[in-house]
């Protein structure tokens, strides 16, 4: 346990199946907290992850939701209020990506992903912020970005169109409830190790032209995000709203510019 404060709270983190929201989910049981770890369709990687959070000493609950619908939203609020009796930390994990170049992608695969990853924050926030509000709670809300709110990536463009709208939805919110005390933060993950691009960095060639374009010349593990997401959560971070925390080995940062040239 690296906060203390985090101790018995309790977060509902979306998509905590696998990659990403799976290391968070594993993190903040390290930190004896009490989670509702959502999945969509993969129960066992989810009944897994509960486990392990309840080996770390803290708790955890397993529930089905697809994040893009009212309904599911309202069932994992229902969840963490129904097991644990309370929120404190909201984080809009999930998310998906499919490659396309943007003259041929359809309405239905520009829809799916606009709605998992942008509609799935909004949605995850508004729930969070209503009990925040109705409960007059300081509360804390994580959404998971990406440098591509800030990189352009041919052929993704409905991808990035959504982690650009979650840059500006998040630096809104946040000022929009900052003086209720409630904070609203983005993590902007560069290339990690998950499932979403396992297969991509499994073979050499490919790992290795991703790992040209990071100035610390490596993928990045989801360990590494988690440790970003539990210091957002913490009052180590208190005075911290409306930032994208990039956790990106410097890839933000013009790496082609990297040993003077240019
Ligand atoms: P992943 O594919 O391993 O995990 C994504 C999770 O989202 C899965 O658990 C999946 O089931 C869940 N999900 C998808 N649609 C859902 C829905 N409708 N309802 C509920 N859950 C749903 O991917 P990851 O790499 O762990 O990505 C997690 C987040 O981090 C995503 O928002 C992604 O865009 C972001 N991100 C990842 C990387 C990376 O390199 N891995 C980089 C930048 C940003």
């Amino acid at each position: 346990m690296v906060y203390k404060d985090l101790a018995g709270k309790v977060a509902v983190i979306t998509g905590g199946s696998k990659g990403i929201g799976n290391a968070i989910a594993k993190r903040l049981g390290e930190e004896k907290m009490k989670v509702v770890i959502n999945y969509n369709s993969d129960k066992a990687g989810a009944d897994h992850a509960v486990q392990e959070i309840v080996d770390a000493g803290g708790q955890g609950v397993a529930i089905q939701a697809d994040v893009s619908s009212e309904e599911g939203v309202q069932k994992l609020l229902d969840a963490a209020v129904e097991n644990f009796g309370d929120l404190d930390l909201w984080i809009n994990n999930a998310g998906m990506e499919n490659q396309h170049p943007t003259h041929e992608l359809s309405l239905n695969d520009w829809e799916r992903v606009i709605n998992v990853n942008m509609t799935g924050t909004f949605l995850g926030s508004k729930a969070a912020l209503n009990y925040f509000l109705d409960h007059n709670k300081k509360g804390n809300i994580i959404n998971m970005s990406s440098v591509h709110e800030q990189i352009p990536w041919p052929t993704f463009a409905h991808y990035t169109a959504s982690k650009g709208g979650i840059k500006l939805f998040t630096q809104t919110i946040a000022m929009e409830y900052a003086e209720k005390g409630i904070r609203v933060n983005s993590i902007g993950p560069g290339a990690i190790n998950t499932p979403i691009n396992a297969e991509k960095f499994a073979d050499p060639e490919q790992y290795k032209e991703t790992a040209d374009m990071i100035p610390m010349k490596r993928i990045g593990d989801p360990a590494e995000v988690a440790a970003a997401a539990a210091w957002l959560a913490s009052d180590e971070s208190s005075y911290v709203t409306g930032i994208t925390l990039f956790v990106d080995g410097g890839m933000t940062l013009y790496p082609a510019f990297q040993g003077g040239k240019g």
